[in-house]
């Protein structure tokens, strides 16, 4: 029976490649692992498959009964909805600590890091496992991706080194070339509509019994969006309906400004606004040096609740 390793809801580059690079390296050692995804790739994801001769992971929705590793998440919000019936061999992440629980022994390797694939980079380089080289590219592009190209504030050392040594292996040699050529891909918004917008990066947390949805957009610039926000609050309001939200919220993240228009859905506005310590206009606000909701917004809403 294989054991499958995949990552979170709404899977980004970090999720995928992740499945793929950790299911390599535990077939090295003598597992038998298969990765597979929870929904569908996006562009930035098919780019970086296609670059590197990659294969979409199977999509798998049910692990009952399953033999299970989870990568680049620990919440019950961002997993199937069965994972309790999954026995979790083991979790590799670099996000806070989930809600997540297990009834067996597990691996857990988690750091605060800039990606995942640098968790799953370290653990190569501690079994002495040689990383092929189209597995080396997609993790060097999977770290550019989470890292925004080395400007998120989640950047660490760690990750820098991995981009370096994994860049080698792959034989690119302007990575940051590669990566502004990935976020143009990203940044592509002409026909795409509200719900797919809203859904492109999107993120249920359980803040004390209240469910805060929040989405990204990570572009190279946001003006793109001008004349698509009317519709995006329309369906943000219609996803707050839908999923029960306490509040829904959409980061316009601009690379090159380094900085998120935050668009707010919001039972009360206030916790937000108290949290993150701005005023709202039109329920928006312009958060300057905002580039990560694991370590910019998140830590600052949840005491909210
Ligand atoms: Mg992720
Ligand atoms: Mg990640
Ligand atoms: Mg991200």
């Amino acid at each position: 029976m294989s054991t499958y390793v995949f990552g979170h809801t709404s899977p980004d580059s970090d999720s995928i490649v992740g499945a793929i690079s950790l299911s390599y390296l535990k077939n090295q050692l003598g597992e038998d692992c298969v990765p597979t995804r929870q929904g569908k790739i996006s562009a930035e994801t098919e780019f970086i498959l296609n670059k590197f001769g990659g294969e979409v992971p199977e999509l798998k929705t049910t692990y009952a009964g399953e033999e299970v590793y989870l990568i680049d998440f620990s919440d019950y919000g961002q997993a199937p909805e069965d994972i309790k019936e999954a026995t979790i061999l083991g979790i590799v992440d670099h996000h806070k600590l989930g809600d997540i629980i297990t009834s067996t022994p597990l691996e857990c390797w988690i750091r605060p890091i800039g990606c995942s694939n640098t968790v799953v980079y370290e653990m190569y380089k501690s079994y002495d496992v040689e990383i092929p080289k189209n597995i080396a590219g997609m993790m060097m592009m999977a770290i550019l991706s989470d890292t925004v190209i080395f400007k998120s504030p989640t950047c660490t050392k760690v990750d820098t080194k991995a981009v370096k040594e994994l860049a080698k292996i792959a034989g690119i040699e302007d990575y940051k070339a590669l990566g502004m050529e990935m976020f143009i891909v990203k940044s592509a918004v002409d026909g795409a509509t509200g719900r797919e917008l809203n859904t492109r990066d999107y993120k249920p947390f359980d803040m004390n019994g209240n469910k805060i949805g929040v989405n990204q957009l990570e572009m190279i610039d946001i003006s793109a969006l001008d004349d698509k926000k009317e519709m995006i609050f329309e369906d943000m309001k219609k996803m707050k309906e839908e999923e029960g939200l306490h509040t829904m919220m959409v980061l316009l993240t601009d690379i090159m400004k380094e900085g998120s228009q935050m668009l707010v859905v919001s039972d009360d506005p206030s916790k937000i606004e108290n949290g993150l310590n701005v005023k709202l206009e039109n329920n928006e606000a312009w958060l300057d040096g905002v580039l990560s909701r694991k370590k910019q917004i998140i830590p600052f809403i949840q005491p909210q609740f």
